[in-house]
């Protein structure tokens, strides 16, 4: 039974979309309240998950992002191919290597320091 977090009822809590980690949201009908249920351990702030996918974009290597955010690599490495997913739409993320997924923020990377050339 879902429980809000919040006032603590169960009932009429609704389901409102996924995060980005793919857990499902549920939103309280009578504080109104947004809340995840199960969140996936490796699920971490956005915060820290937006701060790994610009130092990769800037072209640190995964183990150093890890290294620095103190998290697993392999916890980079999901960001990076959900990250991947949302902006160019691979056919089968789950067999892109991370050789192949250098090339692809490479490119990224190219196309976004175009757009912005302030530095
Ligand atoms: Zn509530």
């Amino acid at each position: 039974m879902i429980e809000c977090p919040k006032c603590h009822r169960t009932e009429r809590q609704h389901r409102a979309g996924k995060t980005d980690s793919g857990s499902q949201r549920y939103r309280c009908a009578f504080c109104r309240v947004k809340y995840t249920p199960n969140p996936k351990p490796w699920a971490y702030p956005e915060e820290m998950r937006r701060k790994a996918l610009q130092m990769y974009v800037d072209g640190m290597n995964l183990r150093r992002i890890a290294r620095h955010l103190g998290v697993h690599h392999r916890t980079v490495s999901l960001w990076v191919k959900a990250q991947a997913d949302q902006l160019s739409d691979p056919p089968t993320p789950e067999q892109v290597k991370e050789a192949e997924m250098d090339e692809l923020f490479t490119f990224i990377g190219e196309k976004k320091n175009k757009s912005t050339f302030s530095r």
